[in-house]
């Protein structure tokens, strides 16, 4: 959801934008790479003429971790999310590339992050066993009022500091980690699990994990389009507890 409001161009944006850019991306590419010892063998053929036995190969090398052949894919996103988002995103270093928007080269844009009534706002419990839960209609509105305010002055410190000569790079200072940001972030199906693995909460992992609700939200996109062209891979994911290989 996007809110623009009246009197000035500030958006408030309560969701990210995950968009596949360009892929090469099946699991006839994995088949392909666990076959190939086997001289001459056309796994893109083997896939349609015995599908059993093509799920039975990925779910043994997903079982047993052989991590190799889900190496030989690609897939490029277009994300765009806060910037708190991007400082988690950003420690997943292996089998990821990244090229993110510049904030010296060019005026950032005044697009911020306020959280939907969906998201929960409060945590109970001690540190490494709580949960979040609703908040009530007045504490978001508290969120949605403070955050707002807060944007708008430093948009306008920004801003009076670009009107009087300041440099993009040393004005940028004054703006939050709410910020919107964008980048191109490429991996392949391994990294990706891994990346899901520690990104989202599901039903089915074996080792769970607590990740900020934003950044899940970005993977869930992800795993949705990756889940499309890796259908066979994607299934053994999930029937091995969300482990990457
Ligand atoms: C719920 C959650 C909470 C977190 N909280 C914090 C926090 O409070 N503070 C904080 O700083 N970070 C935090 N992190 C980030 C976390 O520590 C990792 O940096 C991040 O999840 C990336 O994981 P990774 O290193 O496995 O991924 P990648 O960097 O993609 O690495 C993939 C794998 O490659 C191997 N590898 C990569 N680099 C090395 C290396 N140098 N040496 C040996 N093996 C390597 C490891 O097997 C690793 O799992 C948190 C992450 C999660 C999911």
């Amino acid at each position: 959801m996007t809110d623009t409001s009246a009197d000035d161009s500030v958006q408030f944006r309560d969701d990210v934008t995950v968009e596949l850019i360009k892929h090469s991306a099946a699991d006839s590419d994995v088949l392909w790479a666990a076959r190939v010892s086997t001289a001459g063998e056309q796994s893109l053929a083997e896939l349609t003429k015995d599908p059993e036995r093509s799920k039975g190969l990925i779910n043994f090398l997903m079982r047993d971790r052989h991590g190799s052949p889900f190496e030989h894919n690609s897939m490029t996103f277009f994300v765009s999310a806060p910037i708190f988002v991007f400082r988690e995103f950003m420690r997943h270093r292996v089998g990821w590339s990244y090229n993110e928007e510049s904030g010296r080269y060019r005026e950032l844009e005044p697009v911020f992050y306020v959280p939907s009534t969906e998201r929960k706002l409060v945590q109970q419990g001690r540190p490494g066993k709580y949960e979040f839960v609703h908040g009530s209609p007045e504490q978001h509105q508290s969120v949605v009022d403070a955050m707002e305010a807060s944007y708008r002055q430093s948009y306008d410190a920004y801003q009076k500091m670009l009107a009087a000569g300041v440099a993009r790079e040393v004005a940028r200072a004054t703006l939050p980690v709410g910020l919107f940001s964008s980048m191109y972030a490429t991996c392949n199906a391994r990294s990706l699990m891994h990346f899901l693995g520690l990104r989202t909460q599901h039903e089915l992992a074996k080792v769970p994990s607590f990740p900020q609700r934003e950044i899940e939200m970005v993977g869930e996109r992800m795993e949705a389009e990756w889940a499309k062209l890796m259908p066979l891979t994607h299934a053994a994911f999930n029937g091995n507890g969300r482990i990457a290989p």
